[in-house]
């Protein structure tokens, strides 16, 4: 399997069969961690890898698959592309999760059950975040139609095209399928093919990974001989990495001393990249990656480095601990029954501002109508002109309300 050479984002509703999809076009089940086993949702950021395949022999959409051979003729079919999945919670509660994926997405799915009315309350919300953080490249996908009549599926297409008119998704296909009986989805691959292009690398610009999940992949038991170093998981944004260059992860590490606290870089060594289901000497832009390094695994264990950023010593953008930002606010609130109107950022408020994949609370210090000053509780590494998807707490959830611009 070649490195995967895009990431491409499950998005929608809560139960509307987004993991179960990617099942269907990958064989990974991506709720792996045990909380969202027993509860059913994804919690954290899910991954899989997959290659999109072609039959040379049969005839489009049908040609299209994920297996080696072909269903309908048994011809070996031909590698087209190496996808990575990046399978994003659609609770509402896991707003933030679902944002710092949509950083590292370059096009998403948009999966949307015909069994119930559209939209749903996340729907919207994803819809939106998508539209915040610029994804263009978004194919709906009306699932569950095994559920449903044929009439109903008319019905709910409708609906959807009335939902996303004026919206990044307003000329997106919509595909109907069943993830779960495996209906229809060469047609979704021929779709993703198409409108989900490989984006432009920038190879030759300075290396930067956003770092998306973190592990410890020590056992309990491993002798001293057996540890591994920390493993970091993310993607590249720009540039390459390759097996034994050092590198800075920054903001780093919190210290604290007589009573202060100071962020400073971590340096360490990449020991091995994983991308696809391989073992690389080099990584480029794209997928979802993997490395090793030399360092303490309880400094990576629990995704305790999620949002932070990977580069060469002495190349990535500066540790901000406050930044200005230019707002450009919603007209109302989504995701709720009530859509209440969005009043002006005020002094003092709190807010969660998701910068790359860091989600951090920021204090608003100073506020006009179209710029907001903030000090942040966690400090973030980001360059200037980066976008800030904005949520205020409203009723006791974090609700998405705008998008910023880091201006200094
Ligand atoms: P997610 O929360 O969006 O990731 O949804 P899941 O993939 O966990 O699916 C939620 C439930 O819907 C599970 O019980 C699935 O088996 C079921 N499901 C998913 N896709 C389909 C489908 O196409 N048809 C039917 N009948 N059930 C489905
Ligand atoms: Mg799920």
């Amino acid at each position: 399997m070649a490195q995967p050479s895009l990431n491409i984002g499950m998005v929608g509703h809560v139960d509307h069969g987004k993991t179960t999809l990617v099942k269907a076009l990958s064989g990974v089940w991506t709720d792996t961690h045990s909380e969202e086993i027993k509860r059913g949702i994804s919690i954290r950021l899910g991954y899989a890898d997959t290659v999109f395949r072609k039959c040379p022999s049969c005839a489009e959409p049908e040609c299209y698959t994920v297996e080696k051979k072909c269903a309908h003729c048994g011809t070996k079919t031909e590698e087209i592309k190496t996808v990575s999945f990046v399978d994003a919670p659609g609770h509402e509660t896991l707003m933030a999760t679902m944002l710092s994926g949509a950083a590292i997405m370059d096009g998403a799915m948009l999966v949307i059950a015909a069994n119930e009315k559209c939209p749903q309350p996340q729907t919207k919300e994803h819809l939106m975040a998508l539209n915040i953080i610029g994804i263009k490249n978004v194919v709906i996908v009306q699932n569950k139609i095994d559920l449903v009549s044929r009439d109903r599926v008319l019905e709910h297409y409708q609906e959807i095209k009335e939902f996303v008119k004026g919206t990044v998704a307003e000329n997106a296909p919509i595909i109907p399928v069943s993830a779960q009986q495996k209906i229809n989805i060469d047609a979704l691959i021929q779709a993703l093919d198409t409108c989900i292009p490989v984006p432009e690398h920038k190879m030759d610009k300075e290396t930067q990974m956003l770092i998306a999940r973190s592990f410890d992949i020590n056992r309990p038991g491993f002798t001293y001989n057996d540890i591994k170093g920390g493993v970091i998981g993310g993607t590249l944004t720009q540039g390459t990495f390759k097996e034994g260059d050092d590198v800075e992860i920054r903001p780093g590490l919190k210290i604290t001393s007589d009573g202060s606290t100071r962020w400073e870089p971590i340096f360490t060594k990449v020991t091995e990249i994983h991308a696809g289901k391989s073992k690389v000497k080099k990584a480029l832009p794209g997928g979802l990656l993997a490395l090793g390094t030399l360092l303490d695994p309880s400094l990576t264990k629990g995704d305790s480095l999620t949002g932070q950023v990977v580069g060469k010593p002495g190349t990535l953008p500066p540790t901000r601990e406050g930044f200005l930002m230019k707002l450009d606010l919603l007209k109302r609130v989504v995701g709720v029954t009530n859509e209440a109107e969005i009043n002006e950022i005020k002094t003092s408020e709190p807010l969660m501002l998701n910068i790359g994949t860091a989600t951090t609370v920021g204090v608003v210090t100073s506020a006009r109508k179209d710029v907001a000053e903030v000090k942040l509780k966690r400090p973030v590494c980001v360059q200037k002109g980066a976008h800030v998807a904005i949520s205020r707490r409203i009723d006791s959830r974090w609700r998405l309300i705008g998008v910023g611009i880091i201006e200094d």
